[in-house]
């Protein structure tokens, strides 16, 4: 579903990633894990080609992102080719990045009618659904400051359902959150990869990667370290490196 091989990406003279292959199956849920600048958030932007990368390729269900093949070269996209890619991609940050000045149904209804042209009928009737599957129905007219931070995430979750992509990507979701706060977000994300979602997260939970993950991927240096099922990954570590990150966070 998702194929990364041989991703390069250099900030002028900073190697932030050094060939990173990593892939997710249809229906799978890879979460990365990895020290602070070991660049798990620029993985993530090459993979909706936020970011440009520098060499590798980037397919999401065999499309290749941001680029076109022709001739043996890679020739990159426009604007609105790489916006209609987008839009099959979902990414959640860490600090939910809703619209303040939109209501909670505002915030969800926007793109899917500026973006994949619903009428604001079928819109308003997805992004109910969406709020239902978070649990927050009952919030469509609030605004982002008036809920806490564990809602705000889960809206920001609820917003990006509604375009229905094919591939969800998280960023720390829950990072930015109380701790108290953490478990309600926690909750979203394990029925989302319950019911078959495609989703590769960045995160520190390590117990949600445990249970949710079918592949741990450990990021150092921009590089994959190593890679596994979290019961070996998480609990029979290989490389030293990967024990130590552990050890640091549990
Ligand atoms: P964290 O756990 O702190 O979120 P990370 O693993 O997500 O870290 P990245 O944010 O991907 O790491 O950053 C990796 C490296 O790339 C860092 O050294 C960072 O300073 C650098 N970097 C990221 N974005 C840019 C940019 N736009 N320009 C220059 N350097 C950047
Ligand atoms: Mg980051």
């Amino acid at each position: 579903m998702l194929e990364i091989s041989g991703l390069h990406k250099s900030f002028g003279s900073t190697r932030v990633l050094g060939g990173v292959d990593l892939s997710v199956r249809r229906g799978g849920v890879t979460c990365v894990i990895g020290p602070s600048g070991s660049g798990k958030s620029t993985l993530l932007r090459c993979v909706n080609h936020l970011e440009k990368v520098d060499a590798g390729r980037v397919e999401v269900d065999g499309e290749l992102i941001g680029y076109r093949e022709s001739g043996g070269r890679l020739h990159e996209l426009g604007d609105r080719a790489v916006a209609r890619q987008r839009a099959q991609i979902g990414m959640v940050f860490q600090d939910f990045n809703l619209f303040g000045h939109l209501t909670v149904l505002q915030n969800l209804v926007e793109a899917p009618i500026g973006v994949l042209g619903l009428s604001r009928k079928d819109a308003e009737d997805r992004a109910r659904d969406k709020l239902r599957r978070v649990g927050l129905a009952e919030r469509e007219n609030a605004y982002p400051r008036q809920l806490s931070g564990g809602q705000q995430q889960r809206i920001a979750i609820a917003r990006a359902l509604a375009m229905e992509p094919k591939l969800l990507l998280f960023d720390e979701p829950t990072s930015a959150l109380d701790p108290e706060l953490v478990g309600e977000v926690l909750a979203v994300l394990r029925d989302l990869a319950a019911a078959g979602h495609t989703m590769l997260v960045v995160t520190h939970e390590i117990g949600f990667a445990r249970e949710a993950a079918d592949e741990v991927v450990f990021l150092d240096g921009g590089e994959v370290l190593e890679s596994g099922p979290p019961g070996q990954l998480l609990d029979r570590p290989r490389e030293a490196r990967t024990r130590e990150f552990l050890e640091h966070v549990l």
